[in-house]
């Protein structure tokens, strides 16, 4: 066996510890003489496996008793029009689009109401977070709405913006655990639980009880309500089990090595080490004002892409995997979730000294 490390955006790398337990309890779950995979939604020892996932997502985040944790399928992308479909009583919602995936939550919801633009950094490349102290909110918007981790550029949230008492609804799918977060400031903070959390397939979403209502909007799918998920504790319909199972482990191996103040100091040094390579280098630069850098997602490049394609496949060859940039960005991206140990970025660190004096 050898394992590589993976710098991959998502799906991303999980801890080994996580791994190997759900290897030793594949064939046997715990006595069930079955795997999780094979086992009914409505087992008992599935409910004692989705009872604890949440429990003990409740105890990391210190999560209100007023907000519900869904458990739901379709991905970040389907909330980008749940959203919308439960939250827009008037029919009008504020957005911040800080990249891609705020775009693409802004562009959806425009299918159901007014929505408007409040502020972007489209014209430098998504490369920072505008300015949210004193935005021009609107009176009668529903929610205001954040991408606060932009997974593809790069940038981080350092201070949620002012919504002037309305409420904020975030995507946090790629920051999702790197932190202590006040659960009570949002409305809905939501995120698809493969960049940092568990397998692909499934999103978290924690959603303020009195935002969980039948008054959706017309039309609005019985699967696309959150009162629907909600009353039936996330069993309405066979949720994905399996991935419901690996996420209660992540969650457990994070309460191990210390909750999320623990690992918000680890992501700090991690982040650090690279972080002060790339302000020192001759050959590399960070593409983030750096203020705004995320903890998560670093991207760079060498300003030269012949270099920077170079670069990607002799990291692979040397078992420092996936750290293309996105296809709309170019250059490279270095993603170092909760799960990629110091000394993945070590080795990362390491071998782009090696690159930069071979190659200026
Ligand atoms: C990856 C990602 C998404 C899309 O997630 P899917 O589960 O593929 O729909 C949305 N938002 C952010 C911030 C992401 O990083």
């Amino acid at each position: 066996m050898s394992r590589v490390y993976n710098f991959s955006a998502g799906p991303a790398v999980l801890p080994e510890e996580v791994l190997k337990e759900a290897q030793a309890e594949m064939l046997d779950y715990n006595g069930t003489g079955m795997s999780v995979m094979e086992m009914s939604h409505r087992s008992k020892a599935f409910d004692h496996i989705i009872r604890e996932a949440e429990q003990d997502l409740r105890d990391l985040m210190h999560i209100p008793d007023n907000y519900k944790v869904l458990f739901l399928q379709g991905g970040a992308s389907l909330q980008f029009a749940m959203i919308p479909m439960n939250l827009m009583k008037n029919r009008v919602a504020d957005y911040i689009v800080t990249g891609q995936w705020a775009k693409k939550a802004y562009q959806e919801a425009q299918k159901y109401g007014k929505v408007n633009k409040i502020a972007s950094s489209e014209d430098e490349t998504f490369s920072y977070i505008p300015d949210c102290s004193d935005l021009d909110i609107s009176p009668d918007a529903d929610y205001v709405y954040i991408c606060e981790n932009n997974t593809i550029y790069g940038t981080k949230f350092k201070t949620l913006p002012n919504t002037k008492g309305k409420d904020l609804v975030a995507d946090v799918s790629s920051c999702f655990l790197s932190e202590p977060v006040d659960v009570s400031k949002y409305a809905v903070i939501y995120g698809g639980v493969q960049k940092n959390i568990g397998p692909a397939g499934m999103v978290i979403a924690i959603v303020r009880e009195d935002l969980i209502t039948d008054d959706v909007l017309e039309g609005t799918p019985t699967m696309m309500k959150y009162k629907t998920h909600a009353d039936a504790d996330s069993l309405y319909n066979t949720p994905n089990c399996y991935c419901i199972y690996m996420c209660g482990k992540v969650f457990k191996w994070l309460k191990r090595m210390g909750g999320l103040e623990e690992m918000k100091r680890r992501n700090e040094e991690k982040a650090k080490i690279l972080y002060d390579f790339l302000d020192a280098s001759r050959l590399f630069r960070g593409t983030v004002r750096k203020e705004d850098r995320s903890l998560m997602n670093v991207p760079f490049v060498t300003g030269d892409k012949d270099l920077d394609a170079k670069f990607v496949k002799e990291a692979e060859a040397a078992g420092l995997v996936n750290l293309k940039g996105h296809r709309t960005v170019g250059g490279m991206r270095a993603s170092i979730y909760n799960a990629m140990p110091k000394e993945g970025v070590e080795a990362l660190v390491a071998f782009m000294k090696k690159f930069e004096e071979e190659n200026l």
